[in-house]
């Protein structure tokens, strides 16, 4: 590959160029890794942004009718979307491909945006890299919004928040009076909660459950990053396309404000030094399962279970040699 004209390319608005980077990005062959690297350090160099959104949802919440209204209503402003998605394999069962063309047809049809499925990846911690990759990728070809897409499943909200400028949690009318079960881990991540299906028969519970969350968000402790009113919770009507443009407003005004006060800089630097620390992580636990280390650690292993040394000195042991090398 010819570094510097794929970067050329895709600086250009190339969709080919892109996608095919973001295959090279996905690839585990050390060869296509060190060709990924070297072309993200190339386009690093334009300096490109874009709003990074994290939307997050159970199934069956509206995530793809919202995605496709919300990003029509931006392709229609002129500004170009790509939207891309977090997908650990274990939340698959029974729910359909998130990013999935399928469910978005009429973006998907729009010359402005760009939508790329999730790859059929089991671990987490490789489609967290890869969907950071992606969006820098997506960022260099000169997209104005990145959407990322995850379900509500175990840790996928936290690596999708961990990559994303702002997080909107998407949010269905609940039946009682219940909070949905919604973490409150969760709702601490979100900037924005927003209550679909509010139209029809289930605008008063989509009323109702608002007003709730609206209580709810303004018992959690204030973050140094939120201007006055945030995180909020709003109504909106993916199907009707009711509330999109004041969503918008509301993720544009809170952008904005980030900004101009320095936040967004500080966010995004804390992410990238988080994922740095987690890659080395991930990279230092690989390891443990080849090569020299491994040798060492099934040494010592066996030396714990004959008894002849304890856990905790063998340990120490492993760790200063490993760390030797
Ligand atoms: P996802 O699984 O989160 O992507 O959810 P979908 O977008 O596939 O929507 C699930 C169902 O909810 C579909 O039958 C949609 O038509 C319906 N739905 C989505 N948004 C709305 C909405 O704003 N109002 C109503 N009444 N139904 C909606």
């Amino acid at each position: 590959m010819d570094t510097e004209a794929t970067a050329a390319r895709i600086a250009d608005g190339d969709r080919r160029a892109l996608a095919r980077a973001i295959t090279l990005v996905e690839s585990g062959r050390e060869d296509h890794r060190a060709q990924a690297i070297e072309l993200l350090e190339a386009l690093k160099r334009l300096k490109r942004q874009a709003i990074r959104i994290g939307l997050s949802g159970t199934p069956g919440v509206g995530k793809s009718t919202f995605i496709e209204a919300f990003g029509c209503s931006l392709t229609g402003r002129g500004l170009k979307v790509a939207v891309l998605a977090v997908d650990p394999s274990s939340a698959r069962s029974g729910g359909s491909i998130l990013g999935d063309k399928t469910r978005m047809e009429r973006l998907s049809r729009e010359p402005g945006a760009f939508i790329r499925p999730s790859p059929a990846q089991s671990q987490l911690g490789g489609v967290a890299r890869r969907s950071r990759e992606a969006i820098a990728l997506c960022e260099a070809a000169g997209f104005d919004v990145v959407l990322i897409e995850t379900v509500g499943v175990g840790q996928s909200e936290t690596v999708v928040a961990e990559m994303s400028d702002l997080f909107v949690l998407l949010l269905a009318p609940a039946g009682g009076d219940e909070l949905q079960g919604v973490k409150r881990g969760i709702m601490e991540m979100a900037d924005l909660i927003l209550v679909n299906k509010a139209d029809g028969d289930l605008k008063p519970a989509a009323t109702r459950t608002c007003a709730d969350y609206s209580g709810a968000l303004k018992l959690l402790r204030k973050r140094p990053q939120d201007p006055e009113g945030f995180p909020k919770a709003m109504l909106v009507s993916a199907l009707e396309e009711e509330g999109l443009e004041k969503a918008w407003d509301e993720m544009q005004f809170l952008i904005k404000w980030r900004k101009e006060n320095g936040f967004l800089d500080t966010i995004r630097a804390e992410q990238a030094r988080y994922w740095f620390r987690e890659e080395v992580r991930q990279g230092l636990l690989r390891q443990l399962e080849t090569g020299a280390a491994k040798a060492v650690m099934e040494r010592l292993g066996t030396e714990v279970a004959r008894g002849e040394i304890t856990a905790s000195q063998a340990a120490r042991t492993a760790l200063a040699r490993i760390a030797d090398r």
